[in-house]
């Protein structure tokens, strides 16, 4: 089985005693763990703690443009640590937001050496807490997700984690979200971190919506600390709980990932 998401040190949110030989020391003990990808924040990458939890840089694509040559010398200093690990099934992706008008946080220049490439959502303005409504917070949501399939991403991570934290999520908009990503050819992440009720109504929908029509699925962890690595126990119960086979979904593989960018596949 393979993690398309989990985290090091280099995210601020990460332990910070996790790192790529954590991953590698659980590869080679774990055969449930065929392989990793690494894909810490672009935002701790780019910016520094203190700007990165403004969020400023969703409604203001410049805080980017500010931090963008910093923020590629470390994404550099980054993909490099990988060097090392290349026979090791640990491979070299980014999580990355999109501002409000459509920009990913990070410098295309670097799209090829990041596989995969997961979009999330975080945040957004348009939330409870700035007063929006209901039906505004829905509206933006949809329309910013929507968007975010639309923009070059390979995994959709934790499709419903904000928006079921400010509204229900009824079937239809999981139906509308899969639909989207299936068209796109973006996978839809199972993703184990911080899983509450309403995300597990809004997964187990997603799943067998996915199931049903054929989209891609991936599986991440998600893991922030070491005890996290390779647990893979939210996507077999959730499985279980739809009452579907691993051979029922439409698994990505990192072969077809590879494929899609034109790249041999590494051993
Ligand atoms: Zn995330
Ligand atoms: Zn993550």
């Amino acid at each position: 089985m393979i993690d398309f998401h989990s985290h090091t040190n280099f995210s601020y949110c990460a332990d910070k005693d996790i790192d790529l030989s954590d991953y590698k020391k659980e590869i080679d003990k774990n055969p449930i763990l065929d392989g990793v990808c690494i894909t810490d924040h672009g935002m701790s990458i780019y910016f520094p703690n203190e700007v990165a939890w403004t969020w400023e840089f969703i409604r203001n694509e410049y805080v980017l443009d500010q931090h963008i040559d910093k923020g590629n010398a470390r994404l550099e200093e980054y993909i490099n640590l990988f060097s090392e690990y290349k026979n090791s099934s640990i491979h070299c992706g980014l999580e990355v937001e999109m501002s409000e008008n459509g920009r990913l946080i990070y410098d295309p220049f670097y799209r090829n050496r990041l596989i995969p490439l997961i979009g999330s959502v975080h945040f957004l303005f348009s939330s409870k807490k700035y007063g929006f409504s209901l039906c505004d917070i829905l509206n933006e949501w949809t329309y910013h997700t929507e968007r975010l399939i639309c923009s070059g991403i390979d995994i959709l991570a934790h499709p419903f984690r904000w928006i079921c934290g400010q509204s229900p999520v009824d079937y239809r908009l999981v139906e509308q979200i899969v639909k989207c990503a299936h068209k796109e050819g973006v996978a839809l992440e199972i993703n184990g971190h911080n899983v509450t009720l309403p995300i597990y109504d809004a997964d187990k929908a997603m799943l067998n919506i996915a199931a049903e029509i054929g989209a891609k699925v991936s599986f991440g962890v998600d893991a922030h600390r070491k005890e996290n690595i390779g647990d893979f126990s939210y996507h077999m119960k959730l499985l279980n709980d739809c009452g579907l086979n691993i051979r029922d979904i439409n698994l990505l593989s990192r072969k077809e990932l590879y494929e899609k960018h034109g790249r041999q596949l590494a051993t």
